[in-house]
């Protein structure tokens, strides 16, 4: 397919937007974080992580030596903001001077907030698949809320995709954090605001993420697959900072708020139903996705779901079937760009079909 022809035979015209960071990739690339402050012209670090992960950001302290002043092991997940402040504060105090993340979407997430209150640089060192570092958007909570804002202060200045940090990420959460990362990828192929650039990084992204999922749940310390999974989850993070998402996003955001489900699995159990939802609408994406997941994608992201031990349905998420026309409901309250309009009897029945955990509509 002609990248610079959608599917009309008109030529395609596009605004192309390239967020600035410094990236560095590859096993071992940890050891450079001591090189990669210096290069900032940065002194003073404070390191975040999660409870759970509190001791690999004391093993980065060790690592820096003189220029760690301090490890703030409390993010937590949807970024709430008295833990923003509280960390915010512990910064200042600090006199940090740079922050430094390590950790999946709710870590970075607590850096971006930082950085948004401080203008301090960030260099985030990811270990699950979510794409958050690559992107200038920030989501975060208070009294139940989530709030999503972007700026160029939220963007993280250096990642480095240190595959080996990937290997303790366990099977179950590998495989849903990869096909959240997918989602990315796919929602870009028919963002409203698409271009050749994204297209390309998108199709390879998930070709890179499609062969390395089930690799990965067969063996998880498989370092080659490892490395195109993490490959293929930088360039989904790209997507996802460069262009716009539409229903399988919108779709996850309101099913995770309003029944508290998991974030990763439901984008995972989401996914295949959205697509073959917005199939008959984006020709032209489904022709580029076809060329990494063969001739019925939908189809072939179920199979990954399977592939990997992810639940199929919603109700194993603890979904109640009494939801499916509540959700319904909301998807439709709050409208928002989409290339197939959104009618109620379809979607009701993707959503429904998602609860169940039934394939997709044949796209
Ligand atoms: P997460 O960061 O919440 O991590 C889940 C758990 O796994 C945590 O306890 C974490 O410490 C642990 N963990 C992470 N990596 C590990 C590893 N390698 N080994 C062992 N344990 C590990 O989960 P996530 O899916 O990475 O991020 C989800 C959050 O990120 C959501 O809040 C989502 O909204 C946000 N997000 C934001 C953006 C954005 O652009 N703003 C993009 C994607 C996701």
């Amino acid at each position: 397919m002609d990248p610079l022809k959608d599917f009309t035979s008109e030529p395609r015209s596009f605004t192309y937007v390239g967020n600035p960071a410094r990236v560095i990739f590859g096993p071992g690339t940890i050891a450079r974080l001591p090189d990669e402050v210096d290069r900032l012209g940065a002194k003073r670090a404070l390191i975040l992580s999660t409870p759970a992960q509190q001791g690999d950001a004391e093993r980065l302290a060790d690592l820096l030596g003189a220029r760690a002043v301090g490890v703030f092991p409390g993010a937590a997940m949807h970024t709430p903001v008295d833990i923003s402040d509280y960390a915010t504060d512990r910064a200042r105090s600090l006199k940090a001077d740079v922050l430094v993340a390590i950790g999946g979407g709710s870590t970075t997430g607590l850096g971006k907030a930082i950085a948004l209150r401080t203008d301090l640089p960030q260099i985030v060192l990811p270990t699950t698949y979510a794409g958050s570092e690559m992107t200038p958007i920030l989501g975060e909570t208070s009294n139940g809320q989530k709030r999503t804002q972007s700026s160029p202060r939220i963007l993280p200045e250096v990642v480095i995709y240190d595959v080996e940090l990937t290997l303790g990420l366990p099977a179950g959460l590998s495989g849903t954090s990869g096909i959240n990362a997918i989602a990315h990828a796919v929602e870009a192929l028919y963002a409203r605001d698409s271009n050749p650039v994204i297209d390309a990084l998108a199709v390879e992204a998930i070709g890179a993420l499609a062969g390395a999922l089930p690799a990965i749940a067969a063996d998880p310390l498989d370092l080659a697959a490892r490395s195109r999974a993490l490959y293929g989850a930088w360039l989904c993070g790209v997507c996802l900072g460069s262009v716009g998402m539409a229903l399988h996003h919108k779709l996850c955001h309101t099913l995770g708020g309003s029944f508290d489900l998991p974030h990763s699995e439901t984008h995972t159990i989401v996914l295949p139903h959205a697509l073959a939802y917005n199939a008959p609408a984006i020709p032209g994406a489904m022709e580029r996705l076809a060329r990494v997941l063969g001739p019925d994608p939908a189809a072939a992201l179920f199979r990954i779901g399977r592939a990997v031990g992810a639940p199929a349905g919603l109700k194993d998420l603890g979904m109640p079937e009494g939801g499916i026309d509540r959700a319904a409901d909301l998807a439709l309250s709050n409208p928002y760009w989409n290339p197939r309009p959104l009618e109620r009897p379809a979607l009701r029945d993707l959503i429904a079909r998602a609860w169940d955990g039934a394939e997709p509509l044949s796209s």
